[in-house]
């Protein structure tokens, strides 16, 4: 399958947020890394103006002070860079769950699974770049690709304000024009051995002799011989697929109206399916959790053959496990109100494919729930209701699983 991957890297960040807190550095040589041109140490980061006067990130701050003289220099401010880090990646998380940080303001963005609920990949870039300014003030590139390699050289090339997009399919048309450096894995001593060849572009070393890259550079040489054609298989690596999405529903009064509580039931399945739908998540195992007055907790739970995103099933499931803790509750003479009832799915894993068991009708239906709720706010359908209805029909009868 065509991977959508996208990597987004934020222009001049530590100085851009610099020119966002202080309007009077706006439009000025800003340069990160000291209090003045004649500190020791090195540049961290440097405005596009004061990039014109030839200044760059890790330039030692006595030649950026000749360079630019009259330029702003501050000491920056590690905790504010942070803050604005979290809230653009928090950008990014709203896009996919595969997000994967390079550094406070560069990622990976995987949306192969999301991107038929945005739109498409170029649509997510574009809605992330205004994001990003909206909320946080700041420019963002981006590039689009098939694969991580081709994404992070796209985000690079039009800077400031990039977006680049790189078809599937024309990868290697589209590094072969670029020289060998913006190769991952040419460093100078790989350059050299290059160049040695008369190697000098991507699309030249693409139509080099692999097995002459081979015998010289070994498996390192087979390496950027795939990557010069437009070949990478890295994949995105997410670290926030969460270990379980739940809700629960805390009563005003206690209760033992069990219509209540099924619709309640119905209502927070709802909520955790669209959560797991809306971060490309499903999960196997469905815990129902009942606490009942005064302060007794009980939980019961069923694992699936297969990941589930679906409200019904959730729904289905829980209801059943409500159900026999209730009757289990009758049967010991007890007969105890409920405070509490929640649901919650664990197991979680990312990727949204069908699985064996779900039909594609619910998904449809549950992706055109999802969008008309995220547009028209919650309220806007009483789901709840009406496929309560439609429930007890479908599933009258069905108390044994
Ligand atoms: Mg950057």
């Amino acid at each position: 399958m065509t991977r959508a991957i996208l990597h987004c890297d934020l222009d001049a960040f530590y100085a851009s947020v610099e020119q966002r807190d202080h309007p009077e550095y706006r439009g000025k040589p800003v340069i990160v890394g000291g209090d003045g041109p004649n500190e020791r140490g090195v540049v961290m980061a440097a405005s596009y103006e004061a990039r014109v006067f030839g200044v760059r990130s890790a330039m030692p701050l006595a030649i950026a002070g000749r360079l630019c003289p009259d330029g702003i220099y501050v000491p920056g401010s590690f905790d504010r860079y942070v803050e604005a880090s979290d809230s653009v990646m928090a950008i990014f998380e709203e896009q996919t769950p595969l997000v994967e940080p390079i550094s406070l303001d560069e990622a990976f963005l995987d949306v192969t699974a999301t991107e038929h609920l945005f739109g498409g990949a170029v649509a997510m870039a574009g809605d992330i770049k205004r994001l990003v300014r909206e909320r946080c003030g700041l420019v963002v590139s981006v590039g689009v690709a098939s694969n991580k390699l081709c994404a992070k050289i796209g985000s690079d090339l039009r800077k400031p304000d990039g977006l680049v997009v790189v078809p599937a399919g024309e990868e290697a048309a589209f590094l072969a024009p670029l020289p060998l450096e913006r190769l991952w894995g040419v460093g100078p001593r790989t350059r050299e051995v290059l160049s040695g060849w008369d190697l000098r572009t991507i699309g030249q070393l693409a139509a080099f002799d692999r097995s002459v890259l081979e015998t010289r550079l070994g498996e390192h040489g087979i390496d950027i011989w795939q990557r010069a054609n437009g070949i990478d298989e890295g994949e995105v690596q997410g670290e926030h697929v969460p270990k379980s999405v739940g809700h629960s529903h805390t009563f005003d009064a206690n209760t033992l109206d069990t219509a209540k509580i099924e619709s309640t039931l119905l209502r927070l399945s709802e909520g955790v399916g669209r959560r797991l739908r809306d971060h490309a998540l499903r999960g196997r195992t469905i815990t129902m959790t009942l606490r009942v007055a005064p302060f007794e907790t009980r939980t019961r739970q069923r694992t699936l053959r297969e990941p589930t995103d679906d409200d019904v099933t959730i729904y289905r499931i829980a209801r059943q496990l409500l159900r026999d803790a209730l009757a289990e509750d009758r049967e010991g003479g007890r007969s105890s109100p409920v405070r509490l009832v929640g649901v919650s799915v664990s197991g979680v894993t990312a990727g949204q494919q069908l699985g064996l068991f779900e039909s594609a009708r619910h998904a449809r239906l549950n992706a055109a729930l999802d969008a008309v709720r995220s547009r028209f706010g919650d309220s806007a359908l009483d789901r709840a209701s009406a496929r309560e209805t439609k429930e007890r029909r479908r599933f009258s009868g069905h108390r044994s699983r």
